[in-house]
C-alpha cells in the first residue's frame, strides 16, 4: 500500500491488510467466506411465503449457492411498502436451512432485534441504510455472529472501512464487506456498481469482499454482467436476488433473476471463478489451512 493510501486509512488500522499476516476467512457452518472457494449467496429480496422460500432455497443450492439470503425485516424506501414478515420470516429461513443445509444471511435493522435475528441467522446483514448506525454495529458485533456489512449508498470506501473498524474493535473479527452500488449522477441504472471499490478493498483490507450485482443493477438483464465484473475485480463471492416468479415479487422483482436466469448466470461464471482460484494459487491454499486451523482451535 502506498504512503498516501495509508494516511487516508489511518483511522481504520485493524482492517488494513498489513495489520495481519493472513487474509480473514470468515467461518460459516462448515465452510469459509474469503478463502479459495467462491461463495454465492442467493435468494429472494424478501421472505414471502413458505413455498416461495423453499423452492428458491432448493433451486439455488442445486445451482451451487452456499448461503440463502432473504429479508425478514425490510428497510424500504417507502414506508407504505411491504416491511417484511419479521419473526415468521426468520422461522421460514431456519426451516429452509434445515431442509437444504444452506447457511442463512438476513438483515437486522435495529439493535433491539439483534438477539432475535442472531438466534435464527448464520450471518447478520447490515443494510446500506444502516451502515453508519454505530449502535446497531456494536450490538451486531457483540452477538458474535459473522457480519455482512453492506456499503452505504452514499458512503465512501473509507466510510465503509470505518464501520468495519467499529465491528472489529467490538471483538468480532468476522466481517464480510459488500459492494452494492452507490448513488452517482447516473440514473440509467439503479446505482453505480463500484468495481474499482472492490479491487481497492481487496488491495487494502484483509476482509472478504462480496459483490451484490442485483442492487447495483436494479434490472435483472444487467445482473450477470455485473456479477462477472465483480469476480474479475477480485470479489470473494456474490449476493444475488433470485425469485421463482419475479413479476409477482413483493420487493425488488425487477432486479431479481428467475431460476433459469440464475442457472445461466452461474454456468457462465464458472470460467471466471476458475481463473480467480488460479490467481489465488499458493496464497489461496494457505488461507484455507489457516481458516481450518482457526475453526479447529475454536477461535470462532
Ligand atoms: C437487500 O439486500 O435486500 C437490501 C435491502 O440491500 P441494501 O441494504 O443494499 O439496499
Ligand atoms: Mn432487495
Amino acid at each position: 500500500m502506498s504512503r498516501t493510501q495509508k494516511t487516508r486509512l489511518a483511522e481504520t488500522p485493524d482492517v488494513l491488510l498489513d495489520a495481519r499476516r493472513q487474509r480473514t476467512c470468515v467461518p460459516v457452518l462448515d465452510f469459509v467466506v474469503g478463502g479459495v472457494e467462491f461463495v454465492t449467496m442467493a435468494g429472494p429480496c424478501s421472505v414471502e411465503t413458505e413455498s416461495q422460500l423453499m423452492a428458491t432455497a432448493h433451486h439455488v443450492r442445486r445451482a451451487g449457492a452456499r448461503i440463502l439470503r432473504g429479508g425478514a425485516f425490510k428497510p424500504r424506501s417507502s414506508p407504505y411498502e411491504f416491511q417484511g414478515l419479521g419473526l415468521e420470516g426468520l422461522k421460514l429461513l431456519a426451516a429452509a436451512r434445515d431442509e437444504t443445509g444452506l447457511a442463512v444471511v438476513t438483515e437486522v435493522m435495529s439493535e433491539c432485534d439483534v438477539p432475535l435475528v442472531a438466534e435464527f441467522a448464520d450471518i447478520l446483514q447490515i443494510g446500506s441504510r444502516s451502515m453508519e448506525n454505530y449502535t446497531l454495529l456494536e450490538a451486531a458485533a457483540q452477538s458474535g455472529k459473522p457480519i455482512l456489512l453492506k456499503r452505504g449508498m452514499v458512503a465512501t470506501v473509507a466510510d465503509l472501512l470505518r464501520s468495519a473498524q467499529v465491528i472489529l474493535i467490538n471483538n468480532n473479527p468476522n466481517v464480510i464487506l459488500c459492494e452494492r452500488g452507490i448513488r452517482t449522477f447516473e440514473t440509467a441504472m439503479r446505482n453505480t456498481f463500484d468495481a474499482a471499490g472492490i479491487a481497492f478493498l481487496k488491495q487494502v483490507t484483509h476482509l472478504p469482499v462480496i459483490a451484490d450485482p442485483s442492487h447495483a443493477a436494479g434490472h435483472h438483464d444487467l445482473v450477470p454482467a455485473l456479477a462477472r465484473i465483480g469476480v474479475a475485480a477480485g470479489a470473494d463471492g456474490l449476493l444475488v436476488e433470485v425469485h421463482p416468479n419475479p413479476d409477482q415479487a413483493w420487493s425488488d422483482g425487477e432486479q431479481s433473476l428467475d431460476f433459469a436466469e440464475f442457472d445461466t448466470m452461474m454456468t457462465a461464471l464458472q470460467p471466471w471463478i476458475e481463473l480467480r482460484a488460479m490467481a489465488l494459487g499458493e496464497e489461496g491454499l494457505e488461507q484455507r489451512e489457516f481458516a481450518l486451523k482457526r475453526t479447529r482451535d475454536g477461535a470462532i
